[in-house]
């Protein structure tokens, strides 16, 4: 079905049985030696399942490209021993591996940072020294062993970072490279490092051995590179003896989203199209392509040779098995909301996936049958009760579920109405998907009750009945223009002018719904880098242009009663768009406040000794949750191996990875 993605290729002597790049992915396994064993277990996975080409998490040269102490390393030969394992492990399921070379510079989050100027990154707390021109070369060696080392593990090839931000890109870029000696001063001199270090691998490594070098194709800050300069490097680059280009877009200081769940798919292909006309060796595309459909279009419009994805193979190890075996409804689709992968990796704690609670974790959850199979009877489809359910019966159990609604999804279901989040959906057709392809039995429309339940005489019997919106103690909030945030997402009239009581998520959430324009004729992506300021043509700098939101469709107020930051409970990688989206949106935000009264004049506030009125429409109250636990409260009296999980054990800050982890956690303990 996919004749491009999946036919094989041979690149510098390297055979790769089809298109499908496993991108680098940091999950925080590649730091210690005793984690590596786990690494391989995740890896081999992957390559089981039958990706091409794996490119691992980023290894630093030396002690001064550490991310963060300890990070990572391989430049002593003691340290190729546990590489071994790795390229071992994937070999022996006939995938093949390279190892990502990536010195931090910069991005260091350690006092001994080094980059070309010293110049702070304003995402580290640390301000780098800048590296003599002796130091330079002293670099380019360390390059040049770790590739060699990195041979003597057994990988493929090595993938070279040269964007991202990081100190290659460092280098390249006017914004952080201000040397006036031969790495420096013009578009030239700035290349001079990567062109040094690819041609040091290729002299060193020899000819049958992959070098991809993963290019800035969009810095996506003020003073990156002009188009002119991204072609002259990528040209440099492949005389100085790289195998292939990878695209690298946007630096991690960028105040553009590249990966999140908003931007459109294959967002940035054009760039990648582009830089393809320019040079003859194969190019692979990447950045928010998850479905086999979107990489083989790609592949066949002649964007790229190959297609990267990283989190999508985290989100499910047979993404590839399952594309050409014609079960692509099958895929556990990545919906791009980082929670559980870099969200982690910036909070220090090991990547996993919040769709696939068992990624990055495969020791820990086997995939053996449990040692009984048994009558498993979940109330609820919401995140917690179909993760359970698909785990459970995965396992061997017979399993059905109870759900009062018509459809399948639970807070999913919301979540995944709001703009920006429609890969949601994705979830919810996997879950559907699932459940038939594992025979579960499915009953919607059925409320469930203590008597019936015991009736059916299950063995365990999982409470996952969800949360209600709660209802907070304002005068007037029984008025006709309050409604709650699961009556404004499923269809409720809602008028011009909103009052949001309630900042967290999903009062965000809301207002995005809330604030959305009207489509235009213009493409997804054309909306997209009209509101964000980004130009692929490159028409003026790198790829930035003034932003044009497009205008809102209410005027919104969103309120909480603390005093401070909006959003501060958001996740690290997400939030920043968030608050920026409703800024662009004209979303009027008020702390500090005091919820007086509801009434026809609108929603009354005291804030800093000041009455407000806000003449309002509608006020929506997205205050949180109550769990709906009162099930579970009669059962347990009855039966003996009775659970609560998810929203309904616990609503406090609950979110869809804390549900679908407890789900699936209670499924392996069954
Ligand atoms: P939440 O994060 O707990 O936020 C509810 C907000 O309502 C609080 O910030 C609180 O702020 C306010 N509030 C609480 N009790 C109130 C009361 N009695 N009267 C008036 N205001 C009250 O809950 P949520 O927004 O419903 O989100 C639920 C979970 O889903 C959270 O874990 C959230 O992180 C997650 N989620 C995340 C996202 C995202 O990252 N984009 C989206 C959706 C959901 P004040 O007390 O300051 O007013
Ligand atoms: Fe994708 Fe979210 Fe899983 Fe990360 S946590 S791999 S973004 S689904």
């Amino acid at each position: 079905m996919y004749p491009h993605l999946l036919s094989p290729a041979s690149v510098h002597g390297v055979h790769l049985r089809n298109r499908v790049l496993m991108g680098s992915m940091h999950t925080g396994l590649e730091d210690r030696a005793a984690d590596f064993p786990k690494l391989a277990t995740y890896f081999a996975e992957r390559a089981k399942g039958g990706v091409g080409l794996i490119v691992t998490g980023g290894i630093a040269p030396n002690m001064r490209g550490w991310v963060k102490p300890f990070a990572g390393k391989l430049s002593w030969p003691w340290e190729v021993r546990r590489h071994r394992l790795l390229t071992d492990a994937v070999h022996a399921e006939g995938g093949k591996i390279c190892m990502q070379i990536l010195h931090a510079g910069r991005y260091a989050f350690h006092p001994f940072s080094a980059a070309p100027s010293r110049i702070k990154a304003p995402i580290s707390p640390f301000t780098p020294f800048a590296l003599s021109a002796n130091a330079v070369v002293s670099q380019v060696r360390d390059f040049v062993r770790c590739a060699s080392l990195a041979r003597d593990a057994g990988y493929d090839g090595v993938e070279v970072m040269g964007s991202e931000g990081y100190l290659i890109n460092q280098f390249t870029s006017p914004r952080t490279n201000h040397r006036t000696d031969r790495y420096g001063g013009s578009d030239e001199a700035r290349m001079r490092l990567p062109v040094e270090i690819v041609h040091g691998i290729r002299e060193r490594v020899g000819d049958a051995f992959l070098i991809i070098y993963r290019l800035s194709l969009l810095d996506l800050v003020e003073d990156g590179n002009s188009w002119d300069a991204v072609v002259a490097q990528a040209k440099a680059i492949e005389q100085a003896g790289a195998s292939m280009l990878n695209s690298g877009i946007g630096w991690h200081e960028a105040r553009v989203p590249t990966i999140v769940s908003s931007v459109p798919r294959a967002a940035f292909a054009q760039v990648t199209a582009r830089i393809r006309q320019e040079v003859g060796i194969p190019v692979v595309v990447s950045n928010r392509i998850n479905t086999p459909e979107v990489a083989e279009s790609l592949l066949a419009s002649g964007v790229a040779d190959f297609v990267s994805m990283a989190r999508p193979l985290l989100a499910d190890p047979e993404w590839v098995e399952k594309s050409a075996r014609g079960k692509a409804h099958l895929i556990n689709t990545c919906i791009g909301c980082n929670q559980a992968c870099l969200d982690h990796v910036f909070e220090n704690k090991p990547a996993s996936c919040l769709v696939n609670p068992r990624a990055a974790r495969e020791r820990e959850f086997s995939t053996t049958k449990a040692p009984v199979a048994r009558k498993v009877i979940i109330v609820g489809a919401g995140p917690a009760g179909l993760s359970c359910a698909i785990a459970a019966a995965e396992r061997g159990h017979n399993v059905t579920i109870l759900e009062r609604s018509e459809a399948l999804g639970g807070q999913f279901k919301l979540a995944a109405t709001i703009p920006g989040k429609e890969e949601f959906y994705e979830t919810l057709r996997y879950y559907s998907a699932q459940v038939q392809e594992l025979g579960i039995d499915l009953r919607l429309g059925v409320e469930a009750n203590c008597e019936g339940l015991l009736a059916d005489a299950p063995d365990v019997i999982v409470i996952a009945t969800g949360v209600r919106p709660r209802k907070p103690d304002i005068p007037g909030i029984e008025h006709p223009m309050v409604m709650d945030y699961m009556q404004a997402l499923t269809g409720a009239s809602v008028g011009k002018r909103v009052a949001v009581i309630g900042a967290g998520g999903i009062g965000f959430d809301v207002c995005e719904f809330l604030t959305q324009s009207v489509p235009t004729h213009a493409s997804a992506i054309d909306r997209w880098q009209e509101k964000w300021g980004v130009d692929p043509n490159y028409r003026i700098g790198a790829g930035l242009i003034a932003p044009r939101p497009h205008p809102p469709e209410r005027e919104v107020w969103l309120l909480q009663r603390s005093a401070g930051k909006f959003g501060q409970r958001l996740n690290k990688t997400t939030g920043w768009v968030h608050r920026a989206s409703l800024a662009k949106a004209s979303v009027k935000t008020l702390d500090n406040v005091n919820y007086v009264g509801i009434d026809d004049l609108g929603l009354h506030l005291r804030r800093n000794d000041s009455a407000i009125c806000l003449h309002v429409d509608n006020v929506i109250v997205c205050a949180g949750q109550e769990s709906r636990s009162e099930l579970f409260d009669q059962v347990k009296q009855k039966h003996p191996d009775c659970h609560l999980i998810g929203g309904a054990r616990l609503a406090s800050e609950v979110d869809a990875k804390r549900a679908i982890e407890e789900g699936f956690r209670l499924a392996y303990s069954l």
